[in-house]
């Protein structure tokens, strides 16, 4: 088996040219999956029959067809053929080859899911491929080696092989994941719960359903027992429902904060494994040391890309006093390089935010910023110039932002990164532990010492040090409310199982 390849590690660099200006009559419309969008239960094709959820195009506002949502009869259907699936007794060899099956189906349809996401959530066409994309495929590799290495059978020290650990699937899981990383966000559960032997039901969101829908496709070319992989599609309800059935053994959750608080109480109801996660709001230190070009760009760059809309975008600067101000020159200056543009032309740019719920929640947040005292160094409330249409947002940066306001603790998600000054390494850390979330943390300094300090002192899931991206196999996830739990790699895996204990009988080895 190859060892998983590494993704380039990549410094992306705003144009250094400014926009021409939109050009929204070239824009096809609608855009529309070729594929209507069906539920998949037990092996077969269903059409939904639910209640009717409205969809808009992210840069046009066009309505594009409604997803039709399962209905509770369906939704109880699915979680039935999952059960009666018999994934959970599956061997390692068919694991195995389905998720070699699941990669090579991916990969035969990279470009059909590149155009997809980009047209579904707005995304520029160049990240959909070079890292939407990628990124799933990249997980998948790094799953597949991580789990032919390490057996689900092993003894629990070398020198007691009748005393054995054996990870054994928790059942039929619940998957219910957001739009903003649709497929990547997809294939983190999906995979993970191959290679554990548990069947599934996913619940994608419906602003990623045709995204969903290819990949239901992918699914149904793999060799598998009818009713290990199950879709349904809804909304907020549809999800309940699903996480409320008592057959249900695990639920792995992506989304907001507040959505995954409600499902962590219903599923603990059932007592079944929780998987969350949920929102961030992660700081980016730059201390004195830095080199502030590259530190800022870096940062705009790992903040904006996606559109603003990464769970773990760095959105909360905290800059050291001495490069305070010579840091926001910098900022002004590489904001306003930044082009905007729609989905589907290449190069690196900033497309629009997803929804026009979306669109008003980061209007609305940095109204409040500017409202409660910051400094706003570009951009600003409105569309931008030429853009009258799409929920297209200008790429901001709000300086002096402080603890009291909202922009420092809540998840903006759109292009707005708010600066707020430190005087010590100590009040550092205590601005970026002081906030609800606690998804990832990034350190750019060129003091080795300092650096693992921070990363030790950080309340925090996942820590980056001066730009380093992380392999595709590590622990993905937070803590406090961003999350409990972690996704990719074996932890990703091993989330779906029990572990038992075993004394007394010898493991056989052609089971
Ligand atoms: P959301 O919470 O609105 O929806 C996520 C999913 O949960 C959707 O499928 C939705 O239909 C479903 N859902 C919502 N309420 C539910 C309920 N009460 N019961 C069952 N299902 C329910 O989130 P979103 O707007 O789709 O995604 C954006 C959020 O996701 C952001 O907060 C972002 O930070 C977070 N996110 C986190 C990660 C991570 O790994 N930590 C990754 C990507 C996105």
């Amino acid at each position: 088996m190859p060892s998983a390849p590494r993704p380039e590690r990549r410094l992306t660099l705003w144009p250094e040219h400014s926009t021409t200006g939109p050009d929204l009559e070239r824009v096809p419309m609608p855009y529309d999956t070729a594929v209507p969008h069906r539920l998949l239960i037990g092996g077969a094709w269903e059409v939904a029959q639910g209640h009717s959820l409205p969809r808009c195009d992210p840069a046009t506002e066009a309505a594009r067809l409604p997803v039709i949502a399962a209905s509770d009869a369906q939704v109880l259907h699915a979680v039935r053929a999952a059960e009666a699936s018999g994934w959970q007794t599956s061997g390692r060899t068919h694991r195995l080859s389905a998720l070699a099956q699941m990669i090579e189906g991916i990969e035969a349809r990279a470009e059909s899911f590149a155009q997809t996401i980009s047209r579904e959530i707005g995304v520029p066409i160049d990240f959909a491929r070079r890292s939407q994309v990628e990124a799933a495929l990249n997980h998948l590799r790094a799953m597949q080696v991580a789990y032919d290495a390490t057996p689900d059978d092993m003894p629990v020290a070398p020198d007691c092989p009748a005393d054995r650990v054996r990870y054994e699937p928790v059942g039929v899981a619940a998957l219910i994941t957001p739009w903003n990383w649709p497929l990547n966000q997809i294939v983190l559960k999906v995979g993970a719960a191959l290679l554990a032997g548990c069947p599934m039901v996913l619940k994608p969101s419906e602003l990623g359903a045709d995204t969903a829908m290819l990949f239901a496709i992918c699914m149904e070319d793999i060799d598998l027992p009818p009713g290990t992989f199950n879709l349904v599609m809804g909304g907020a309800d549809t999800g309940a429902a699903l996480v409320a059935h008592p057959a249900i053994a695990a639920v792995s959750f992506t989304g907001s904060t507040r959505a995954g608080q409600s499902i962590a109480i219903a599923a603990a109801q059932g007592f079944r494994r929780t998987i969350l996660e949920m929102g961030g709001k992660s700081p980016n230190v730059l201390f004195e040391d830095c080199d502030v070009d590259t530190a800022m760009r870096q940062g705009l760059a790992h903040c904006f890309r996606n559109n603003g809309q990464s769970c773990n975008a760095a959105s909360r600067m905290l800059v050291a006093r001495g490069i305070y101000e010579k840091a926001l020159e910098k900022a002004a200056q590489i904001v306003a390089e930044i082009h905007i543009g729609l989905p589907d032309q290449p190069g690196d740019h900033i497309g629009p935010q997803v929804s026009a719920a979306q669109h008003a929640h980061v209007q609305h947040l940095l109204q409040s910023g500017i409202d409660a005292g910051a400094r706003l160094v570009v951009g600003g409330p409105g569309r931008p110039e030429g853009y009258t249409r799409g929920y297209f947002t200008r790429p901001s940066v709000l300086a002096d932002v402080t603890p009291e306001m909202r922009v420092f603790r809540e998840e903006i998600f759109g292009p707005v990164l708010t600066v707020t000054p430190f005087d010590s390494e100590a009040e550092a850390i205590a601005l970026a532990n002081d906030t609800p979330y606690g998804l990832a943390g990034y350190v750019q300094t060129a003091d080795a010492a300092c650096a693992d300090r921070m990363a030790r002192a950080l309340r925090v899931g996942m820590v980056q040090v001066n730009g380093q991206s992380r392999a595709p196999g590590a622990p993905f996830g937070g803590v406090k409310a961003s999350g409990v739990g972690r996704e990719a790699g074996l932890w990703g895996i091993r989330a779906f199982q029990d572990v038992k204990s075993i004394s007394g009988a010898v493991s056989d080895a052609s089971i």
